[in-house]
């Protein structure tokens, strides 16, 4: 009976991930989404630890400690964080997630060796390949969190990739003879171990600062396989579920990543990910810039027609989100069509943007993705680029020595007025200068974005 309850419960739990999943792709039904998984997640693991008729747990102190001390930090990080830090706490979990992948095959190693004869050769692969892309996960995600941080500069070694192909055939050396009995001694494993948590971080060193997003999809991906093994070893379908859906929803992302940033998914596995031109800061950028006030600015787009607003990652730094749609409402009431212009890779995490301007009930029709605003830009009066720099930099065309070439942009050139919203004359995330603020028909609005929005709202009403 326990067991058929356990299985009704896993089929409800597993129906309320995809549910979760699908509910997670409109900002309006987003929030109940994510509730709804957690709910399938939180009667998974109830009804594991109680109705598992094969493995009743005796340490249920070990286990309840561990759930109410996980869940305080995890409720904690997750009430006191900003928004501008949110991709940093996603790249943190996930690695928190690639760990717990590659203890439970480490725990599961130590019931192999000390139970000869319980399980197959293949149940040995499962469990390395479990700990390996978990380790990856883990030491990846970290280096990604230091490197979101800002904490962790990109560093290559002279002959990365052959180092990472070598490290990698080492990897899978060890798994071969392990599993073939060549080499018995069972401490290889921590060598194994060892070995791809330096991969995950020779991996995710070198990456060029614009490629980021790739990475950082992938290592979720990779989080979801680990655990998918994990669901394997014990046998249990709604951990293999949930990491099968984790891992196909990760690598759908990263397909969709490598498209956005024109890149190949073959060149991030082996570390060639940002080529050479992630060492170069490429070409100096030379000219004179003009700047324009903000009630020059209200003015020009006060008789506009046509006006796209370019959100970036100062945009979430300001959290300029609430007033860039008053602005939004000022410009339509003056009888301007106002649509905004988002990039796959602005912000910091994949779908930063959308997420940011759905808090601010934006209406979502209005965001168009790339390649349905670029034709849109030649009939644009006035693009209005709020904090954003790398998604707007001509050298993605025209520079090869630049990191983020071969990356499409947003053509914003092609509008007849570009109004660039920044502080400063500094570089985005890729660390580089951008010669679409030298462009003639470009003039920066210098400001932080939540100032500078409010006051081109406060002139477009006194005008
Ligand atoms: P960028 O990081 O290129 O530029 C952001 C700009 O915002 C900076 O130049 C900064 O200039 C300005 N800014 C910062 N704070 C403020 C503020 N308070 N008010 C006004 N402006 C401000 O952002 P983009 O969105 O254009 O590009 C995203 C970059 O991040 C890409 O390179 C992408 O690859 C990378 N990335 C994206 C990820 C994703 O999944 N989306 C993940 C990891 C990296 P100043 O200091 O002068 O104000």
């Amino acid at each position: 009976m326990k067991t058929f309850i356990l299985d009704l419960i896993y089929i409800v739990s597993a129906f309320a991930f995809i549910v979760g999943i699908k509910m997670l792709g409109k900002p309006v039904s987003a929030k109940r989404g994510n509730l709804l998984a957690a709910a399938g997640m939180t009667a998974a693991i109830f009804g594991t630890i109680f109705l598992n008729e094969s493995v009743m747990p005796t340490n249920y102190v070990w286990i309840f400690g561990a759930l109410i001390l996980g869940s305080a930090v995890g409720y904690v990080m997750a009430k006191k964080v900003q928004m501008t830090q949110m991709p940093q706490m996603v790249s943190f979990f996930n690695g928190m997630g690639g760990a717990c992948a590659a203890l439970i095959s480490i725990v599961e190693f130590d019931h192999y060796i000390h139970h000869p004869g319980t399980g197959s050769v293949a149940h040995l692969v499962i469990l390395l390949l479990g700990m390996i892309i978990g380790a990856v996960s883990f030491s990846g995600s970290m280096i990604a969190y230091g490197k979101l941080e800002e904490k962790i500069k990109d560093f290559r070694l002279p002959a990365q990739q052959v180092v990472n192909i070598l490290v990698l055939l080492v990897i899978f050396g060890l798994i071969y003879a392990f599993s073939a009995g060549i080499v018995v001694n069972p401490l290889t494993i921590y060598i194994i171990l060892g070995l791809a948590a330096a991969y995950g971080l020779l991996f995710v060193f070198p990456i060029g600062g614009a490629d980021m997003p790739v990475v950082i999809s992938l290592l979720n991906s990779f989080t979801g396989v680990a655990t998918a093994f994990g669901g394997f070893l014990y046998d249990n379908k709604v951990m293999l579920f949930g990491g099968i859906l984790v891992g196909s929803a990760g690598t759908l992302l990263t397909v969709v990543m490598c498209r956005a940033m024109n890149r190949s998914l073959a060149n991030v596995l082996i570390g060639n990910f940002g080529g050479k031109a992630a060492a170069s800061s490429g070409r100096a950028v030379t000219g004179t810039i003009k700047e324009i006030s903000a009630a020059d600015t209200a003015a020009l787009m006060k008789y506009s027609k046509n006006v796209v607003i370019v959100p970036g990652y100062g945009l979430a730094v300001a959290q300029a989100q609430h007033v860039c749609h008053e602005l939004e409402l000022s410009l339509e009431a003056e009888g301007a069509q106002v649509k905004y212009a988002i990039h796959p890779v602005a912000g910091r995490m994949p779908g930063h943007m959308n997420v940011l301007l759905a808090e601010s009930n934006v209406d979502y029709d209005k965001l168009l993705e790339m390649d349905d605003i670029n034709p849109e830009f030649k009939t644009t009066d006035v693009v209005l680029v709020v904090g954003a720099n790398d998604v707007v930099n001509p050298a993605a065309k025209n520079d090869p020595a630049s990191p983020i070439y071969g990356m499409p942009i947003l053509d914003v050139e092609d509008a007849a007025n570009v109004i660039v919203m920044k502080r400063s004359m500094r570089a985005g995330y890729a660390g580089i200068e951008n010669e679409l603020f030298f462009n003639p028909k470009t003039r920066m609005l210098f400001g932080d974005a939540k100032k500078m929005m409010q006051e081109l709202v406060n002139e477009l009403k006194n005008a």
